[in-house]
């Protein structure tokens, strides 16, 4: 059988790393077994639906590079892809789950839900499920009958279906991560399968799409484990037992302390972002900032997040998609939480952009550094992005680490220069600017020997002038060597630069 697995997000909001990853494990997975990846939407929840959700789920899919072959965008031979539009195919379903009696209809209003909860529980924290112990104290079709459930049926009395849970039952499966697990059914509740307005709930919808979809392996965060035995009994109850996909549960992606699942706070609290790409929430126009927006390369997140809970065996942590195609094993994947890192996540992205052309980086590197529309010329970014690119560890680095070389710095540091100034020095460079303004080459050789020869002259050693060279063309103790940045600017704009910083030091400004 074809290799078939899907991403089904619920459109409520920004796209979380981890979901990113469950993307991630999915693709790599169908691409090494030359199968197919889906993109499914799972919004039958209308409460929890968000506008725009799901066209910034399929961006963030485009700018990590892991497209799905069928989507509710590309189509494909199982549409549709989006749960609400396959809403009357789950009713015959839940019919049949009726019928063979593993499910039954219930009427009892959300105040009837709720004070049984609170009048059965078994202590003041636990409020009680609805399951095989209290379903007998409730309205539905068990306790009803039959007529009296048609009758009411017939009046319009709103009603869900629920899973009729088997009482003391063992459901096993085997998870491709955790191996054999067992559950015992009397310890989860009849959950909802089809709800009063018609649309089932996630827990009918995600088997019956697995089952329409071909889905061969099911791949979800460990948050899921505790429904998997209400899906075991679903896919035993269809008759499709043995088509069931495959499980993984994913494993958790932690805080940065171990303690607890990653949250979109934690993000905010600790100045890191969470989300795949900035998230604007459209009910309160908050928005949250994204790891592309901070200047993150994709590459370097995907490959951040493939080891956020797997490693091939070895020390290596840098893999192209290539590589991670060829050696990602979903039974490597680790049991436990994967803490997050964020310096971790930035030296993944520092690596990345010592890896990458100058050309290429340049192009990322653009919208970060336009904003001021200082940067009008690419060829020369693409040499700074060269000089500078072992200092930068996200792509807004670009802009601090060299707007110099495109707009004349402020003497920010020019008391670290007034410090050790003196006439010796003055004459030096007022000198030394009158010969390179005549000089007959401009490149950062020639100009280091002229430098170095003048100093000689004036018998000043280099070393004590640097400094202050490095702070006339870059306002501050940083940037690449200092020639090569002159040689870069070009000339006029070094020699206004030295000229503008002497005015500033003549000693009768000291
Ligand atoms: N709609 C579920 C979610 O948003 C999908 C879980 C699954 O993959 O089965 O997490």
């Amino acid at each position: 059988m074809k290799v078939r697995v899907r991403f089904a997000p619920s459109p409520t909001g920004g796209l979380h790393l981890g979901g990113v990853r469950t993307v991630l494990y999915n693709y790599l997975f169908a691409r090494a077994n030359k199968g197919e990846f889906i993109l499914r939407i799972e919004d039958t929840d209308q409460t929890r639906f968000v506008e725009g959700a799901e066209q910034y789920i399929m961006d963030c899919l485009a700018w990590c590079g892991l497209e799905p072959d069928e989507s509710p965008l590309k189509g494909g031979p199982f549409a549709p892809y989006r749960q609400s539009e396959r809403k009357e195919m789950y009713h015959h379903y839940a019919q049949m789950l009726l019928d063979s009696g593993h499910a039954y209809y219930a009427f009892d209003t959300p105040e009837e839900i709720e004070k049984m909860r609170k009048d059965h529980r078994k202590d003041e924290y636990t409020n009680a499920q609805y399951d095989q112990n209290t379903r007998v104290l409730m309205r539905n079709s068990l306790t009803l009958g039959q007529e009296e459930t048609a009758r009411l049926i017939s009046e319009g009395t709103p009603y869900v279906v629920r899973i009729k849970m088997p009482e003391h039952t063992t459901v096993k499966l085997t998870d491709m991560i955790r191996g054999e697990i067992s559950f015992d059914s009397s310890l989860v509740d009849d959950k909802v399968l089809l709800k009063a307005d018609g649309m089932p709930t996630y827990h009918l919808a995600v088997v019956v799409d697995d089952y329409l979809m071909e889905i061969t392996h099911a791949f979800r965060g460990e948050e899921w484990l505790p429904s998997a035995p209400v899906h075991v009994l679903l896919w035993e109850y269809l008759g499709w037992k043995d088509r069931m996909p495959q499980w993984a549960h994913l494993p958790l992606i932690l805080k940065p302390d171990g303690n607890g699942k990653l949250s979109k706070r934690d993000g905010d609290r600790l100045g890191f972002p969470v989300f795949a790409m900035n998230w604007t929430d459209p009910k309160t126009n908050e928005e949250t900032r994204g790891f592309r927006e901070m200047g993150f390369m994709p590459q370097a997140f995907v490959n951040m997040l493939a080891m956020l809970g797997w490693n091939d065996g070895t020390a290596q942590e840098l893999f192209s998609m290539e590589e991670l195609i060829a050696k990602f094993s979903i039974e490597r994947v680790h049991k436990g939480g994967a803490k997050f890192d964020f310096e971790k996540a930035k030296w993944f992205n520092h690596q990345y952009i010592q890896k990458t052309d100058n050309e290429t980086l340049a192009e990322l590197a653009w919208p970060f550094i336009v904003e001021g529309g200082v940067v009008t010329n690419k060829e020369l970014l693409v040499k700074v992005v060269g000089l500078i690119k072992d200092r930068c560890t996200l792509l807004p680095d670009f802009w601090e680490q060299g707007h110099f070389f495109f707009e004349t710095p402020e003497l920010r540091e020019k008391g670290a220069i007034l410090e050790k100034w003196n006439d010796q020095k003055q004459q030096f460079f007022t000198t030394w600017a009158a010969e390179l303004a005549s000089a007959a080459t401009w490149n950062q050789a020639d100009m280091e020997t002229s430098f170095n020869e003048h100093a000689t002259k004036h018998g000043l050693k280099k070393g004590e002038l640097m400094l202050p060279f490095r702070i006339m063309l870059v306002g501050g103790k940083y940037g690449p060597g200092v020639f090569a940045i002159a040689e870069l600017i070009g000339k006029e704009e070094t020699l206004k630069r030295i000229n503008q910083a002497l005015e500033q030091l003549l000693p009768n400004q000291l």
